[in-house]
């Protein structure tokens, strides 16, 4: 028996796949479509097995055809794509005082999106029960039933087990520690496979699937904040680390006499070059009076961010310039070890900061270039953010999309 919209009652066995099929399904939603010739050159198998392996998910409407692509040479090829309705997915990206969320079908394109302030300080059962509030009027405005939500990703802004989804000692949400998120959508969406991933890996796989990083299989996502974290996509793939917290780079000591850090270190870059210590750097000028841009806003607001600095440099101010290329220039010299490490083609920034835009990207670039060795940065690119504000929600959408299927 079948419900709406063509989802089969026992769609839990449906997203049971076979190796081959998965390879199918993974090589199909990273190109969003591909011909059976594709699939047979890209993955190595036969072409009778690639054949007899779409035929199946075909007749279990897993993927469907999508009209002729180009010809390369001789008859044009039928294309393959998942199959849009399938089931749906929810993408959440939780910031320290934003939260961004939207639905998408099983091709991943985005069918609702919404954003709205959050405080991550907040009790996890409140800031959770908002979120499976905004779904559920996703799904009304769309008639899309709880049950037809397979998957659900969530981007938080703390370190996470991957393997459990618990944050453990996040340091701007310790009401969270160890609370069971992925339990807490169960009864609303009992057919949703719910993932928690830290934001900045859930940023990268949105820029690794839909964004900038499209193809491209080594590449850093740095996310310039409130605090300061990297995503590593390695061979096409995130890398977590042994336990899901790779890539912590905001406490790499940059200054053993710098100032002390939340974590109760000395001279963490996060401490000395993401928004809260740019923003204090900006009060301490304005204070002195050598901004007048800065000691308005200061004075109207009583307290100023790295917005205001970036908006005050837009301006010409010199001062909000030097702040924000100093920041850069601290961030660079961090990411040029990384380069000399990792030799990443692309090096992507996001986050709030990099909203200060080509000021700070042209003093990261600087430093990296003057810092790494000559054949890492010969191809290397660094750019802001593709996706900007959504980078965290696509990623969360297509980080749900990789757990909807289970292999056999
Ligand atoms: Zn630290």
């Amino acid at each position: 028996m079948a419900l709406a919209h063509g989802i089969p009652e026992n769609h839990q066995r449906t997203l049971v796949l076979e190796q081959a099929e998965a390879e199918v399904v993974a090589a199909i939603r990273e190109a969003g479509t591909l011909s059976r010739t594709d699939l047979a050159r890209q993955l190595g198998y036969s072409r009778s097995n690639i054949t007899s392996t779409v035929q199946g998910l075909l007749e279990r409407h897993i993927i469907t055809e999508v009209g002729p692509g180009e010809s390369q040479g001789g008859r044009r090829p039928v294309m393959l794509s998942l199959n849009g309705k399938l089931g749906y997915v929810v993408g959440i990206d939780l910031g320290a005082t934003s939260l961004d969320m939207a639905l998408a079908d099983f091709n991943g394109h985005l069918l609702e999106r919404s954003s709205e302030p959050a405080d991550v300080r907040d009790a996890p059962e409140k800031v959770l029960g908002r979120m499976t509030e905004i779904a559920l009027e996703f799904l009304q405005r769309r008639r899309i039933q709880p049950e037809q939500v397979l998957g659900i990703g969530v981007g938080v802004p703390g370190p996470v087990q991957f393997s459990s989804g618990l944050l453990i000692a996040p340091p701007l949400m310790p009401r969270w520690e160890a609370f069971p998120i992925k339990d807490f959508f169960r009864d609303t969406f009992p057919a949703a496979r719910v993932v928690v991933d830290n934001d900045v890996n859930v940023m990268a796989i949105g820029e690794l699937y839909a964004g900038a990083g499209k193809g491209i299989d080594n590449f850093l996502f740095i996310k310039i904040g409130t605090g300061i974290g990297c995503g590593i996509i390695c061979k096409g793939q995130i890398y977590r680390g042994s336990d899901g917290c790779a890539g912590d780079v905001g406490h790499i000591c940059i200054d053993y006499n710098g100032p002390v850090c939340h974590c109760g270190n000395v001279g963490c870059l996060e401490a000395m070059a993401a928004g809260p210590p740019i923003a204090a750097r900006a009060e301490e000028a304005a204070r002195r009076g050598q901004s007048e841009f800065l000691a308005q806003r200061l004075a109207a607001k009583g307290a100023l961010t790295a917005k205001d600095v970036s908006e005050a440099a837009a301006t010409g101010d010199q001062v909000a310039n030097q702040i924000i290329k100093e920041s850069g220039r601290m961030i660079g010299g961090m990411l040029a070890g990384l380069v000399n490490f990792y030799n990443p083609r692309l090096i992507l920034i996001g986050g709030g900061v990099s909203k200060t835009g080509y000021k700070l990207l042209s003093a990261i670039r600087q430093a990296v270039l003057r810092r790494s060795t000559a054949l890492s940065t010969r191809d290397l690119h660094i750019d802001l953010s593709s996706l900007g504000d959504d980078a965290g929600v696509v990623g969360a959408i297509h980080l749900a999309l990789e757990y909807v299927f289970t292999v056999k």
